[in-house]
């Protein structure tokens, strides 16, 4: 089985139904039986395509999520859930037919619902700010936790409750122009065939590009 052929497959299955693709349907696209999906979505984890869950099941394909992860992202016909603040900013610029989607979430210290019309063009308007718990060099040592600490607060005060209350360490801070700077090009080529990851040189230089600076990055 084409890995890259399969790999599109549950990409297209994400932008389309906002859900991850069952292995039955994936090996009848693909002419192959459900042990080659098995096998064949086990390499593309490794490769950190895609994240599977204890038994095998597609759990994110970045920036989309099968799971909750705090976020919902609605268009005209499909509702997805957003993966965390990077990957719900991220999601309009991977599905050029939607426009502007419906962002919405909870702040994660006192509840207040937030939500904005995201689009390709510029970044929503807003006072509120996104924090990053997990340090860039750690993030895919559980990249599912990783994503479900990515979140939007209504403020710097509402982050620093937060912190208090979870007895964490306060991660990197950044407004929404940057939270969307960052997410518009990160995951550009995956709805692509022939998908290669920056390399890291690459991908410093984008989250420079984009506002970003410190340790935090590795930058
Ligand atoms: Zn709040
Ligand atoms: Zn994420």
């Amino acid at each position: 089985m084409d890995s890259e052929d399969l790999r599109l497959a549950v990409y297209r299955s994400f932008a389309e139904s906002g859900r991850a693709p069952q292995m039955h349907d994936l090996a009848e696209q693909l002419a192959g039986d459900v042990p080659a999906v098995i096998g064949g979505l086990e390499e593309l984890a490794v490769a950190r395509h895609l994240v599977l869950d204890e038994l095998g099941r597609i759990v994110m394909a970045h920036p989309f999520s099968a799971v909750p992860l705090g976020f919902s992202v609605m268009g005209t016909q499909t509702l997805w859930w957003g993966g965390c603040a990077w990957d719900s900013f991220a999601l309009p610029h991977l599905l050029p037919g939607e426009g502007e989607v419906l962002v919405a979430t909870r702040c994660p210290a006192c509840s207040c619902p937030h939500a904005w019309n995201v689009g390709t063009q510029q970044p929503p308007d807003g006072s509120q700010v996104a924090h990053f718990l997990v340090p860039a060099s750690r993030m895919w040592d559980d990249v599912v936790h990783t994503c479900r600490h990515q979140r939007l607060f209504c403020s710097e005060d509402c982050v620093s409750a937060w912190l208090r209350a979870t007895g964490s360490e306060r991660g990197y801070v950044m407004d929404l122009r940057t939270l969307w700077r960052f997410a518009a090009h990160w995951y550009d080529g995956r709805m692509d065939r022939g998908y290669i990851r920056r390399d890291p040189a690459q991908a410093a230089d984008y989250l420079r590009s984009a506002g970003l600076a410190g340790p935090f990055w590795g930058l």
